[in-house]
């Protein structure tokens, strides 16, 4: 053998190790889809921190879709989680149908901050889906319900949940909102220390058909940065992709 041909043979059996040192890597990777996220946004202003929330997260594949449009077309094939932080009603049927739909054949939901105030006019979204209701005026015997910026609170999980999982209790200056309806049917996963006002900020909805889950936290960048609450809401969609 001439001495180009031994060093070949010996890069050739290198090249070799090396594939099969890195095969169960990519097999691995191969294995693990990314969650397809469709990030809904739209009739709320909010800043520009909201999207590192989601930074880091290598796994997510996420879209940036405004309301109305992203119902309007058929999202059972194309998503795995919708995450919502828009503020609007949906009144129209088709999109209305969509979003249905989507819940209906097991996918998942994540509802953050100003999105709970969505589809005022849609008792089955309140009462069934989110199991919460933002009142933007009195109704019967219920107050309106209100807003409250830059509290400072300790937030704690409530028991045991994957999505609260080695978060433990952590501190959060954020906007809270008091004096929602919330469903006796909805299980709260995180509640604040506020003496006054609502304690419970995160939970899952009543809706039985896919998970869904609502964070109430999360308006504005000293939200956004705060570690606990990425890990808070990275786990939420995690978990509503089912994983
Ligand atoms: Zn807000």
């Amino acid at each position: 053998m001439s001495p180009e041909a031994a060093g070949g043979a010996m890069i050739g059996s290198y090249m070799k190790t090396l594939l099969l040192l890195l095969w169960p890597l990519a097999a691995l990777a191969a294995d693990a889809p990314a969650i397809r996220i469709e990030l809904v946004t739209g009739g709320h202003p909010h800043e520009i921190s909201f999207y590192a929330v989601f930074e880091g997260n290598r796994d997510f594949k996420i879209n940036v879709n405004p309301h109305p449009s992203a119902f309007r077309s058929d999202m059972r094939k194309s998503t795995d989680v919708l995450v919502l932080y828009d503020m609007a009603d949906m009144d129209g049927e088709t999109e209305r149908r969509h979003l249905r739909e989507f819940l209906e054949a097991g996918k998942g939901m994540v509802v953050l901050h100003h999105a709970v105030i969505d589809n005022q006019h849609w008792p089955w979204w309140y009462e069934e889906v989110i199991g919460g209701r933002y009142l933007l005026a009195p109704k019967g015997n219920q107050r309106a319900s209100t807003y409250q910026h830059d509290v400072p609170m300790t937030v704690r999980p409530t028991g045991k949940h994957p999505i609260t999982e080695g978060l433990g209790g952590f501190s959060i200056v954020d906007e809270v909102y008091n004096f929602m309806w919330r469903s006796p049917k909805t299980r709260v996963l995180l509640e604040a220390d506020q003496p006054e006002g609502e304690k419970a900020v995160a939970w899952i909805g009543p809706w039985e058909k896919s998970r869904v889950v609502v964070i109430q936290l999360g308006h504005g960048q000293e939200a956004h940065e705060n570690a606990s609450y990425r890990k808070l809401v990275r786990n939420a969609i995690v978990w509503a992709a089912g994983k």
